[in-house]
């Protein structure tokens, strides 16, 4: 049932999450922008996602906390994803996460990509994420919005059979 999951999201920020499949992966993104920190004080991200796939089903639970910025403008983001399934098969795990600012700024070094190679059920990841905001309008401009785009993209699972595929015409 899509009944209220275990663990979501406050609802005060909407999430516009999608879901894509692949030939041997899997894909999740989740887009969203935190509105009025310094009003809300923190805002969770918490949400749980699974594969459904039809080699391996896996299941994750990710977890970030976006907080106000204190005096000393120096925020951290606790980022948590974790492999919540017991299976002891690994899969692949590829992370992409970009927060910008009000005016676009990008934050906390989240251009690269996080690669891990091998993944088994009640694995996890943790990142403490460190931004240093240098000015009193770079607070403002984190406080007033932050635009977040995460993916998550779970490989090696399954491969498609191609049986059932219609073979083109040569
Ligand atoms: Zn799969």
């Amino acid at each position: 049932m899509a009944a209220a999951a275990a663990a979501s999201s406050d609802e005060s920020v909407e999430i516009a999450r999608k879901e894509y499949i692949g030939t041997t992966w899997h894909a999740f993104s989740f887009k969203f922008a935190v509105l009025h920190l310094d009003d809300l004080q923190s805002w969770t991200f918490h949400e749980e996602f699974d594969t459904d796939c039809p080699g391996m089903p896996t299941s994750w639970m990710c977890k970030m906390v976006f907080a106000k910025a204190p005096i000393t403008a120096i925020v951290n983001l606790p980022f948590s994803l974790k492999r919540t399934d017991s299976s002891d098969d690994p899969v692949k795990l590829r992370v992409s996460l970009h927060i910008c600012d009000a005016i676009g700024t990008h934050l906390f070094n989240t251009e690269e990509r996080l690669e891990i190679e091998s993944i088994c059920g009640g694995g996890e990841i943790e990142k403490e994420l460190t931004e240093i905001l240098p000015s009193i309008e770079r607070v403002e401009f984190y406080e007033m919005k932050l635009f977040v785009y995460l993916i998550v993209e779970i490989l090696s699972c399954h491969t498609v059979t191609w049986e059932n595929k219609t073979t083109p015409e040569l």
